[in-house]
């Protein structure tokens, strides 16, 4: 389906691995995928009208004869709803329950918690909260509509009139965004990159804002790690593939303070556009693990291409949790 992750990421992977692609491309999108002409001789296009007809995606998935994986990114688990999922008779890569989890924020952190992971405390009664929190909206996107109240008056303030989904204890400090492969054929996790996401006036060249930060994200830029934090992200991948048996590419989102420590705030269990920042070339992390321009798209190509030539498809398409 037609993304940011898809054009600049997965399709080119998995046209580099010489895999036959089909993409699902919404009208709203076509101008953009049409300034590649040389990527779109190579696809299978699929034009669709709206994102929003989940009933149309569906049929054009399923019109699809050959035996194929579908790879879900962002705008996937946005536009096919849970019913929809489970109507869809081509298999998902990494599984589908693990992508219903970014609809319930409560069960999302609770599951990073339940891995042992450090996450923010979570504030179910206003009226409990004794530190500064970041407020998120109902059904917000990409941070849209956030604030952050240092205090329970300010909360009681900036709150009125808005319908508070989740409260979360904020934490100060770099976001990092950790992006990882968990690997079942070759049995291991990947730590292939981290990157930051560029959010909109909370990130503005200005060291004072005179408005509220906006968390909007408008881009994400690439970050090398300092060295003693990566053993600590890599464990908290593999502590997160032990609990829940995630298959293929996730990211976990971080905050890391000033001690340093490492908080989780949020996971998703596919690729995340900010891997793209890594398209075509990959980088020092990559670079050791493959000793060839590895990155996630193509990985992702990669482990469907060894799923089939080795007859494991099964061992990719899994459920997890
Ligand atoms: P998406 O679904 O696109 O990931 P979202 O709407 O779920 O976005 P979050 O990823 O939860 O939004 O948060 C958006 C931004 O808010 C983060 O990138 C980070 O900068 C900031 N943020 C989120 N939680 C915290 C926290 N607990 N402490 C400090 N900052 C936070």
């Amino acid at each position: 389906m037609s993304s940011h992750s898809s054009l600049y990421n997965i399709v080119p992977g998995a046209l580099e691995e010489g895999l036959e692609v089909f993409v699902v491309i919404f009208d709203r999108d076509w101008a953009l995928w049409s300034q590649y002409p040389g990527l779109l001789a190579r696809i299978h296009p699929i034009r669709i009208r709206r994102p929003k007809d989940s009933m149309a995606i569906l049929r054009a998935f399923n019109a699809i004869e050959q035996e194929l994986v579908i790879v879900p990114h962002g705008s996937f688990v946005r536009y096919l709803s849970g019913e929809s999922l489970a109507l869809l008779k081509h298999p998902i890569f990494g599984g589908v329950k693990i992508l219903q989890y970014e609809a319930d924020r409560n069960k999302n952190v609770g599951l990073l918690a339940a891995a042992g992971i450090t996450t923010p405390r979570i504030f179910d009664n206003p009226d409990a909260v004794d530190c500064p929190v970041i407020v998120k909206l109902h059904g917000a996107e990409g941070g849209k509509g956030y604030f952050i109240a240092v205090n329970r008056d300010d909360l009681w303030e900036k709150g009125k009139g808005k319908q508070i989904d989740f409260i979360q204890e904020y934490i100060s400090g770099v976001s990092i965004y950790a992006h990882y492969f968990s690997s079942p054929i070759r049995d291991r996790i990947e730590l292939l990159g981290f990157d930051r996401r560029l959010e909109s006036n909370a990130n503005s060249q200005y060291l004072v804002s005179f408005e509220e930060p906006s968390f909007t994200v408008v881009g994400n830029i690439p970050i090398v790690v300092r060295e003693s934090l990566v053993p600590e992200y890599y464990q908290m991948g593999q502590k997160f593939v032990e609990q829940t048996g995630l298959v293929g590419p996730f990211c976990i989102e971080t905050i890391c303070s000033s001690e340093p420590k490492i908080y989780a705030f949020e996971f998703s269990g596919r690729i995340v556009a900010g891997t793209s920042v890594w398209a075509p070339s990959g980088n020092a992390y990559t670079h050791l693990l493959w000793n060839e321009p590895m990155y996630m798209g193509k990985r992702i190509a990669r482990e469907i291409k060894d799923a089939f030539t080795t007859n494991q498809l099964a061992k990719i398409t899994v459920d997890s949790p």
